[in-house]
């Protein structure tokens, strides 16, 4: 008998889940755009994004997806015939390298796999090379939503000081802004890019560029951007259409100054707590199941982990049928296996994400955890005792 009718608990790695006071925000009548209050609630936003996103800089906004940040952010500050270099840990590493091959960047990409962050080695090694300092953008995917892993991006700011390399470093908080800490000005990002439909638990359309004075000088010696990209009028509108370059996704912005008003009341820091706290519940289930049977978490360090997003794998064809269970008999939908090329596993439906970024809570992990637990029990796959407990040990640890 399905037990999933009631609230639904949608565990994707994006879209996450909307609080209802962001849904209620949204309710609204059409607003006259040229209200000023509008213009007054915008101006507002800027430096609450900017508090998020640690950072004293500059944003533009965009309608569109992370996709659209992606090349936002590289139409500011790489011309066709310039040279970026992609140290990738996941599928959207290579994703935001072929974005800047569309914008005609001569691409490298130091390749990581999708078990290990990013190695300041590597990086290191590859900026030595470049004699001639061709090289103008380094893009880092700080979580990579398609491994899980999570890469120190400050470490990545210290190699390009020591080895006197003047590239930009541009950094892909998609999955992490509100979730996992990022320090944007004190780690040393140049540029960092967003969206609202992870931490920021606002429906998928918005897309964010934060840019610090260096990445705005890149801009400026830029040959030319396309209008719509560029960030100039964006980061410092005269007239209120001047924020999206036209008419502004009103709606959006309700749902995000509500999404806003949560966060700063929580506070950032207890939010990145909050996420460290859950993901180590979720952790703990997840390495007592793999004791035995088939499961495995994707990352083996905890300190490469994500907090917002965790990958996992069974093997097929038991992941498509976990999240088939989880879904259709207790309404908890987990995420789809991405990025994973396994020659035994050619459809990847041994793969699996489960998401934990933003409108998250210890009953939603406790429920998710308890619900897998139940999955696995029930579709008779073999996997190791006292998961839940674990769960609730690591919650409830001093
Ligand atoms: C979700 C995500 C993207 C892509 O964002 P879309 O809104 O789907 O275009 C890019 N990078 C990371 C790290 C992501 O998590």
């Amino acid at each position: 008998m399905p037990l999933s009718n009631g609230r639904p608990h949608m565990a994707l790695p994006g879209p996450s889940m909307m609080p209802d006071r962001v849904l209620q925000a949204m309710h609204q009548p059409a607003p006259d755009i040229y209200d000023p209050e509008l213009h007054r609630m915008m101006a507002g936003m800027v430096p609450d994004l900017c508090a998020v996103a640690r950072t004293r800089g500059h944003m533009a906004m965009y309608i569109c997806n992370g996709h659209g940040a992606w090349e936002a952010a590289l139409s500011n500050t790489v011309a066709p015939g310039d040279t970026v270099l992609v140290p990738t840990t996941g599928r959207f590493g290579h994703g935001w390298a072929e974005m800047a091959q569309g914008v005609g960047a001569n691409v490298e990409i130091i390749e990581h796999g999708r078990k290990v962050p990013i190695d300041p080695q590597r990086l290191r090694t590859a900026l030595e090379a470049d004699k001639g300092q061709k090289i103008k953008a380094v893009l880092a995917v700080h979580v990579d939503t398609s491994s899980s892993v999570r890469s120190d991006i400050a470490s990545l700011r210290g190699v390009l000081d020591e080895v006197g390399h003047p590239a930009l470093l541009m950094v892909d908080c998609i999955a992490s802004l509100g979730c996992d800490r990022f320090e944007m000005d004190a780690w040393g990002a140049d540029v960092m890019v967003t969206g609202s439909q992870k931490g920021l638990m606002v429906p998928p359309g918005l897309g964010f560029v934060f840019f610090n004075d260096r990445a705005a000088d890149v801009r400026r010696a830029m040959p030319r951007v396309t209008r719509y990209w560029d960030w100039t009028a964006r980061a410092e509108p005269e007239m209120f259409y001047q924020y999206f370059g036209g008419t502004a996704p009103t709606h959006h912005l309700y749902g995000l100054r509500a999404a806003l008003d949560m966060i700063h009341e929580e506070g950032i820091e207890n939010i990145w707590a909050r996420h460290a706290r859950l993901a180590q519940a979720l952790w703990a289930a997840g390495e007592a199941w793999a004791a035995e049977g088939p499961f495995r978490l994707n990352v083996a360090e905890r300190a490469h982990r994500s907090h917002a997003v965790t990958a996992a794998q069974l093997g097929a064809p038991h992941g498509d049928r976990l999240r088939a269970w989880c879904r259709d008999e207790a309404g908890v939908t987990l995420g789809i296996g991405l990025g994973v090329e396994d020659p035994e596993d050619p459809t990847s439906s041994g793969y699996f994400r489960f998401g934990h970024m933003g409108h998250v809570n210890a009953h939603g992990m406790l429920g998710m955890i308890g619900v897998v637990e139940a999955a696995l029990t029930a579709l008779d796959i073999p996997h190791g005792g006292g998961a839940v407990d674990a769960a609730v040990a690591a919650l409830t640890a001093a």
